[in-house]
């Protein structure tokens, strides 16, 4: 590790924070031992706070039609060949009752984007999930709404939003996105998210298409200002029916470098080892475990759909039962000395 690399990397540990210059100069000038060094400290900060703990929410996709055309995503609104379902919701109460008796007391809607006059369907859904099972959160991941969409679900009953803000560069975000989407609005959407009082997850891919480490520096000053109760980032993974098909993958090593150095800025944050982290590795999760992450989020959908569900290639965990999934993780997690918590794991302002 050169010197200046050293000197940022005990900044970090000791401040909590960097210059966007800093942040960059940490990510071109990494190498192994600096990996190593934010890992460890990384590591050490979440064991102080959530000893070895780590988090597991059940995930259910709700649905794969979307109104959106997001460049890189696989169930975008122009990939013809996507077979699309919507689960209902007595599948989607199921899904959560399963899970419920295997121990969840989290569950994560996520699915594409619905059109704005779906508030009814969705408020209705959520109470009915927090009516049956009010010890649990219910977290939502629908993209983009209006405020008072945001409103009305936060009213009906659910408690945490996950909204990746998917690169915190305008111009970067316009190549990402079809003309239609703002970076402006994006950033509306997170204001709003926490405003009304909804534990607020943002976040990016990692190797998206065009992102360079001054890029990436701009996502960590921005999260860093921002302070968002989870952050979730995953290596981007082409799709085949997308416009970024040819593009390269993320990298694992960036993706577990850029964990550690999220952990250290918000020693307290929920930060979820992705399903892409386990698709781009056999060990993906596990490694981002040891940088610094501290939730998973198994698959709750029902086997059926998950295929349908493929916002990337290779997508792991589409064949197996959800019990199957947790018994899974657990033997991961347990190997390399943490606990599984089926907890409801808010967040924890006070360490
Ligand atoms: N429609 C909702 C939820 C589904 S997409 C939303 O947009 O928030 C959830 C996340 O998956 C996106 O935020 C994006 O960062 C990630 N994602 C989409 N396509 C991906 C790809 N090709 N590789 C890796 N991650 C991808």
């Amino acid at each position: 590790m050169n010197e200046e690399v050293k000197k940022l990397a005990d900044r970090l540990i000791a401040e909590h924070s960097l210059t966007e210059e800093g942040y960059e100069q940490l990510i071109r000038e990494r190498d192994e031992e600096a990996a190593a060094c934010l890992a460890e400290a990384a590591v050490n900060v979440r064991r102080r706070i959530y000893g070895n703990k780590v988090y597991v929410r059940g995930l259910i996709e709700i649905g794969n039609i979307c109104k959106n055309d997001c460049l890189y995503c696989g169930i975008r609104r122009s990939n013809r060949n996507c077979e699309r379902y919507r689960l209902t919701g007595d599948e989607i109460v199921s899904c959560a009752e399963e899970g419920y008796r295997l121990g969840f007391r989290t569950f994560v809607l996520q699915g594409g984007e619905l059109p704005a006059d779906t508030d009814e369907i969705l408020c209705a859904l959520v109470r009915r999930l927090k009516e049956a099972h009010p010890d649990c959160a219910v977290t939502l991941s629908l993209g983009e709404r209006s405020r008072e969409s945001y409103q009305k679900l936060r009213e009906a009953g659910a408690d945490r939003y996950l909204l990746r803000h998917e690169t915190a560069d305008p111009e970067h975000y316009k190549m990402l996105h079809p003309t239609e989407m703002s970076f402006e609005n994006r950033m509306r959407c997170l204001r709003d998210l926490k405003d009304l009082g909804y534990q607020t997850g943002c976040g990016f891919m990692v190797g998206s298409p065009y992102q360079t480490p001054a890029h990436l520096a701009k996502d960590l000053k921005f999260i860093e200002t921002f302070r968002p109760e989870m952050c979730g980032i995953g290596p981007f993974i082409p799709h085949h029916e997308t416009p970024f098909a040819k593009e390269p993958a993320g990298s694992v090593e960036l993706t577990c470098y850029l964990l550690s150095i999220i952990r250290l800025m918000l020693p307290n944050v929920l930060l979820p080892a992705t399903t892409a982290l386990g698709t781009m590795h056999q060990r993906g999760r596990e490694l981002g475990i040891l940088s610094g992450a501290n939730v998973l989020m198994p698959n709750l959908s029902p086997v059926s759909v998950r295929k349908q569900y493929e916002l990337y290639d290779n997508k792991i965990c589409t064949g197996e039962e959800s019990a199957q999934c947790i018994r899974c993780l657990e033997s991961r997690i347990n190997a390399i000395g943490y606990e599984l918590s089926m907890e409801r794991g808010d967040f924890r302002k006070e360490a």
